[in-house]
């Protein structure tokens, strides 16, 4: 059972009145009741005294019973006691309540213990239950002397009702005193503590909606005093809460923000290897949803054993560590984990992981590599040649005159491959630095080609291919001249270069979506499927030998598309091995 604060205050209002009445009503009535028996006792004596010397002792000894009741009968009439005339052996003479008939049947009286005082020559005084009654009575026995002989004994005994009617009332008084001053006791407390149990009240209320997290409602009218004080220091308490949990909130947002919009995947374990939290990057890769992750064990979610070794060791040795992994999902890709300890009293309580995609850099770096090893392969062959027949000129050849004008001729051709080689990588490299201006001019496609197309015809004429420019005469285009001219030269050169004897080629245009589509589609000896993906990389070629053969360098596509993204447009190729292929870059018109 719960029980108020202001109960409490009542019922201990209530307690102490209680308590200081009982006392005095214990204490009083105890007093009293030995005063009263007291005073009864002198007035019996008294009265005993008196009747004493009015009765005749001649007729006590003759022991004349009917005179002796007749004279207890009258005394009793007179004092209202109940008189008694004994002899000195016990016997009963005379008894004011019992008739004359029965005296003789009485008990003898001679072990009352008043009666065994009064023999003794003392006044006797006794209290007690009296069996002949059947009520609590005070018993006086005073001796009968004659001379100096006790000759019997006169007892006078009054019932203790009024006493017990004395006290009856005066413990009334007291109960009725005690409950009047309860109930006052019960308003004043009520009035009292009333106010005080109001503010508490009001209190607990608007502190229950500081724990609910609403600070709008702070305490009011407060009084100057000690409950004043502390809702006061709770409202104190509620607004540098009210800070606190604003400037928590702040941090928690810019955290989840920063923890959201990472591009970098971010895992944080607790010490049991517990999921706490993943961000959306983590929920892509590993295709798992954060609501159904957080609080599962790691390896039940992400199954990957090397991420997991990882943690496992950093939350075992307390130190960061990172490592390599690679994940493959549509494609083979390659991340770097990196796990910092969460320490807690220089214990791992928690490990924080950040997957980082490398895949861009590691391909780049491969790239760059296979760079360096292409370029100085391609400048090695012609290098390696003009030096040989350098040396053999030098060595005699010189002179020799049927063939030294060959040498010369070879060598030549190979500087020309050197020359055109640097001179494509010069122009790759000055577009892919960024630092290239495109210099537009309106100018018309149709007559670009042909005018290339011209150029080409010893080629052409060579292999017997017909090429066909079937250009609308009226397509005029914004770009860059000389940069287009490049593609041109680039995609006519291949389709007349990997064509068949009395092969085809064939340059039209399309309109798509606002963007002029152009194709050189020839019916030449088309690429491997295997080998379409990567025909526009630096240096990719199908067949080296024959690239090399007919003088190409492998930078040709890698020119075409750069140029052709450097003018938002963009390169295609369908090919079919055996057939032909059909290279096209789109401009915006
Ligand atoms: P290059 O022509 O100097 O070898 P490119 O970059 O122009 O270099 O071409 C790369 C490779 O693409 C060529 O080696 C060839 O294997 C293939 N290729 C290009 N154009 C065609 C085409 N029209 N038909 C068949 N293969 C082609």
């Amino acid at each position: 059972m719960r029980i108020s604060f202001a109960q409490k205050l009542i019922f201990s209002y209530v307690f102490v009145i209680l308590a200081s009445f009982s006392f005095i009503a214990f204490f009083l009535s105890r007093n009293l009741e030995a005063n009263s028996l007291q005073n009864i006792q002198s007035s019996l004596i008294t009265q005993a005294g008196l009747i004493e010397n009015r009765i005749p002792l001649e007729r006590l000894k003759q022991e004349d019973i009917p005179y002796l009741e007749a004279l207890a009968k009258e005394f009793s009439g007179k004092t209202s006691c109940r008189i008694t005339i004994i002899k000195t052996t016990g016997r009963v003479l005379a008894d004011s309540e019992t008739p004359e008939s029965q005296i003789q049947r009485m008990e003898n009286h001679l072990y009352r213990p008043e009666v065994k005082t009064a023999l003794t020559g003392a006044v006797g005084v006794d209290k007690r239950y009296s069996s002949t009654l059947k009520i609590n009575m005070l018993y006086i026995a005073l001796p009968l002397k004659d001379k100096n002989e006790i000759t019997g004994i006169l007892r006078l005994a009054l019932p203790l009702e009024s006493v017990r009617k004395t006290l009856f009332a005066l413990r009334r008084t007291v109960f009725t005193g005690l409950f009047f001053a309860l109930a006052l006791a019960f308003i004043l407390a009520s009035l009292i503590t009333g106010r005080t149990v109001q503010t508490i009240k009001r209190m607990i209320r608007v502190s229950r909606r500081f724990s609910e997290g609403d600070f709008s409602h702070k305490m009011i009218d407060l009084p100057a005093d000690e409950i004043g004080e502390l809702a006061s220091t709770l409202n104190k308490m509620a607004s540098d809460l009210e800070d606190k949990i604003k400037q928590i909130k702040a941090q928690n947002q810019k955290l989840s923000a920063v923890f959201n919009s990472m591009i970098e995947g971010i895992i944080v374990v607790d010490k049991d290897l517990r999921i706490v939290s993943i961000n959306p990057e983590i929920e892509k890769l590993f295709n798992i949803l954060k609501r159904e992750s957080e609080g599962k064990i790691f390896l039940e979610v992400i199954r990957n054993n090397d991420i997991f070794e990882i943690l496992s060791s950093v939350l075992n040795e307390g130190k960061a560590k990172s490592g390599e992994i690679s994940l493959i999902a549509v494609e083979r890709r390659v991340f770097e984990v990196n796990a910092t300890p969460i320490l807690d009293n220089k214990s791992a309580a928690g490990c924080l992981v950040v997957i980082h995609d490398i895949t861009e850099i590691r391909r780049l770096e491969t790239v760059r590599s296979d760079f360096v090893a292409n370029v100085s392969h391609e400048l090695k062959t012609p290098l390696t040649s003009i030096k040989g027949f350098v040396e053999t000129l030098l060595e005699g050849a010189l002179d020799d005159r049927e063939n030294n004008r060959k040498f010369l001729m070879i060598i030549h051709d190979h500087a020309e491959r050197l020359d055109k080689l640097v001179n494509d990588l010069l122009s790759l490299s000055h577009l892919e630095s960024k630092e290239i201006t495109l210099k537009r001019s309106d100018f018309n496609l149709k007559e670009q080609f042909d005018e290339i197309i011209s150029g080409f015809r010893a080629q052409s004429k060579k292999k017997a291919i017909d090429i066909k420019n079937e250009l609308p005469s009226s397509l005029q285009v914004t770009a860059d001249r000389d940069r287009i001219e490049q593609v041109i030269t680039n995609l006519v050169d291949n389709a007349i270069k990997f064509n068949k004897e009395k092969g085809l080629v064939r340059i039209y245009s399309e309109e798509i979506k606002g963007r002029i589509k152009v194709t050189v589609e020839d019916s030449g000896i088309g690429i491997p499927v295997k080998d379409i993906p990567r025909i526009f990389e630096r240096f990719y070629r199908v067949d080296k030998a024959r690239s090399r053969e007919l003088g190409g360098t492998g930078l040709g596509l890698s020119i075409v598309k750069h140029i052709i993204e450097l003018h938002n447009g963009s390169t295609g190729v369908e090919s079919a091995e055996g057939f032909g292929s059909k290279f096209w870059f789109t401009l915006p018109q």
